[in-house]
């Protein structure tokens, strides 16, 4: 029986008291549930340290949505692997599609910032997915390969261990479009497989790939049902406590009926 992770993206949003009365919310609520789930909670820059001492009573690991390609330094406005260590978040997400797209973030430098924050003891959670164009032309499973294999594959098998893959199609994210359980599947199937071909079976089948675009609390159970979907990266549906803990919930349903 494998568990699910669920992690939820806040993206830029929520004013200081209203990130932590969702903190508070969610602490509130997993405080009662024997939790085989991980669950991840990935806030604003700003409020990392506000989540990570609210974590400290709870149950749930702190992820930041970026990290800056560079150590240290003349880097104004940035924030270093470095740093979010030292504020104890676990996780960093990578390779977004948002910053790809509004910031131009490219493979070279998502491959830095991979390996500055497993150089600080921090699990990346890296991002794929195609675009509608892609997905369309049926060019998505070229498109998913290249970005795994030019920013993950130099890694070694003891380092990419420490790795999370989300499989976020761009036309699913914050458009109410969700892949189809279907859909979601054969890609989880394929970056699975591609992981094996590298790193062997074993690392492969250890390897959470979650699944993001969309995913709410009534599409999650579906999706989480899916042989190779590990659990989800959530982005709006993160922003209600009720929502986001009926999501944690179906990922418990899966792994119970596992
Ligand atoms: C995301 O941005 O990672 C995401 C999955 O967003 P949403 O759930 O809103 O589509």
């Amino acid at each position: 029986m494998k568990n699910k992770i669920v992690a939820g993206n806040w993206k830029m949003n929520n004013t200081f008291s209203e990130a932590e009365d969702l903190l508070v919310a969610i602490a509130e609520s997993l405080e009662d549930m024997r939790l085989e789930t991980e669950v991840i909670i990935c806030p604003p820059a700003l409020y990392l340290e506000m989540a990570t001492d609210v974590a400290q009573e709870s149950n749930f690991y702190v992820g930041a949505q970026n990290v800056s390609y560079a150590e240290k330094g003349a880097y104004t406005g940035e924030i270093s692997a470095a740093m979010l260590n030292s504020v104890d978040v676990d996780f960093c997400i990578v390779g977004h599609s948002e910053r790809r797209t509004y910031f131009h973030e490219t493979d070279e430098e998502l491959v830095k910032k991979i390996d500055l924050l497993l150089a600080n003891e921090i699990n990346p959670i890296f991002c794929c997915g195609e675009s509608l164009a892609d997905r369309q032309n049926d060019n998505f499973k070229l498109v998913i390969e290249k970005q795994i294999k030019n920013t993950l594959f130099h890694l070694s098998a003891e380092q990419f261990e420490n790795v999370t893959i989300a499989y976020e199609p761009i036309w699913a994210i914050g458009t109410g479009l969700t892949a189809t359980p279907q859909q979601a599947q054969e890609v989880h199937a394929f970056i699975r497989k591609l992981i094996e071909e590298k790193y062997g079976t074993e690392i492969a089948y250890n390897t959470y790939i979650l699944y993001g675009g969309s995913c709410n609390a009534k599409n999650a159970l579906d999706l989480f049902t899916c042989e190779d979907v590990d659990g989800g990266l959530i982005g709006g549906a993160s922003l209600s406590a009720k929502d986001f803990i009926e999501i944690i919930n179906a990922a418990e349903t899966c792994t119970k009926n596992d």
